[in-house]
């Protein structure tokens, strides 16, 4: 699976990345930002008081040299006594002042580094968050990414989530040139991971918490539902359950014959009507043989039918409300991508389905359906389909979807 999705979405991701870092102009480090060294500004900041308290200094001085000369004028010798003590004093505190100045300046200093500091972090923020990817930049990057996503299946709600998340991380960010790849990566990954955020099931748990356990299997013809009931009933057998099948697709022809051949290969009994019999019929005494057999799963076919017929839906709606499976599985082509999750989809809304198998997984390329069908219809993928033996059954793990694609 994914070997054409692989090689392409890797192509374009790696362009996407480089485009994405050559539009996000390299944004400056912290270290980069280079201030000038504290030194300087200490000295910056003491040198100016400096200056003018030497120029304030020199103008007091001034003052006072005119003071004395007037003070030695003969008419004020008394004045002239007592003022050059005051001078002396007032001189005296000047001397003293440049200590009252140095601590004030030094208390400048320490507050100014530290408004300087803010501004600084502030800064470096404002000058990456200018440079960063716009919107319109990032819709444009996507474009190709969007057409490889879509080439492969991939429905458009995965797509569009995609993007967001995408978006969410790297437009209007403040991002460093060399995080980029990291970053997309990172995303992606979370977008997976919660592509596949559903409750899971382990079906063969859950078969053993009631007996018997009515599984009813549904799906358009051809997806491979007889062989997928054969897999299912195959990997209870070796978990010590007993099974019985019911033969409940009437319509299509040869297809009681074709569950037949499996139920005698695997060794089981299959409860059948005949064709055009009411398919609910035969699910309820395959259940009422469950019953009174001590059988521990039911598995029902189903006529397979394309979910826009109307009257065959109405069927099956009618078997599920007759037979009220306490599991009803969708069984989908993966290599049908969209159409699958399409399938899945309205048989969802119209049967309500527990779970997902997708079939054929082994001969697709793409994957698409495989990303997108448990997000669209927010019910779990169990198994996917890995061949036509019985043992060709995966268990289904989100890991192999990520790994799957190269992330
Ligand atoms: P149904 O009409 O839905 O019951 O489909 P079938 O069970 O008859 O399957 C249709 C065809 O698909 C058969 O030839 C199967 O062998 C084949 N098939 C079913 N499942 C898989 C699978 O997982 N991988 C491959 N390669 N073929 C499968």
């Amino acid at each position: 699976m994914f070997n054409f999705f692989k090689d392409k979405f890797k192509k374009v991701l790696s362009k996407f990345s480089k485009e994405v870092e050559e539009e996000i102009e390299e944004a400056p480090r912290p270290e980069e930002i280079k201030e000038k060294p504290v030194e300087e500004k200490k000295k910056e900041v003491k040198e100016e008081p400096k200056k003018e308290k030497a120029k304030e200094k020199k103008e007091i001085k001034e003052e006072l040299k005119e003071e004395k000369k007037k003070v030695s004028e003969p008419k004020k010798v008394e004045e002239a006594k007592e003022k050059p003590k005051e001078e002396k004093r007032e001189v005296e505190e000047l001397k003293e002042e440049p200590k009252e100045e140095e601590k004030e300046v030094k208390e400048e200093l320490v507050e100014e580094e530290h408004e300087k500091k803010k501004g600084f972090f502030q800064k470096i923020t404002e000058v990456i968050s200018k440079k960063a990817l716009s919107e319109k930049q990032f819709d444009n990057l996507f474009f190709e990414l969007e057409v490889v996503l879509m080439e492969n299946n991939v429905a458009v709600e995965v797509i569009e989530k995609i993007k967001q998340n995408l978006k969410q991380e790297l437009v209007e960010k403040p991002i460093l040139r060399r995080k980029v790849k990291d970053i997309i990566i990172e995303t992606l990954k979370k977008s997976l991971d919660e592509l596949f955020d559903v409750d899971k099931i382990n079906l063969v748990e859950k078969a053993k918490e009631k007996k018997p356990f009515i599984i009813c299997f549904v799906g358009i013809n051809g997806s491979g539902k007889t062989t997928t009931i054969a897999k299912i009933c195959k990997l209870l057998q070796k978990n010590n359950l007993k099974c019985v099948l019911a033969a409940a697709d009437t319509f299509r022809a040869a297809s009681i014959e074709q569950l037949q051949l499996h139920a005698d290969k695997l060794g089981v009994r299959m409860i059948k009507h005949d064709y055009g019999s009411d398919s609910a019929a035969v699910a309820y005494d395959t259940i009422k043989y469950a019953q009174a057999k001590k059988q521990d799963v039911v598995l029902i076919d189903t006529a397979g039918r394309l979910h826009s017929n109307i009257n065959l839906m109405d069927e099956v709606k009618k078997l599920v409300r007759v037979a009220k499976p306490d599991l009803t599985l969708f069984i989908g082509e993966s290599i049908t991508g969209n159409d699958c999750v399409e399938q899945a989809k309205k048989f969802n809304e119209i049967v309500g389905i527990d779970g997902i198998i997708l079939t054929k997984s082994d001969v697709d390329e793409k994957g698409g359906a495989a990303i997108s069908v448990s997000y669209v219809t927010k019910k779990p993928i169990l198994y996917l389909g890995t061949g036509q033996e019985y043992d060709d059954l995966r268990e289904f793990d989100p890991e192999l979807i990520i790994s799957g694609i190269g992330l």
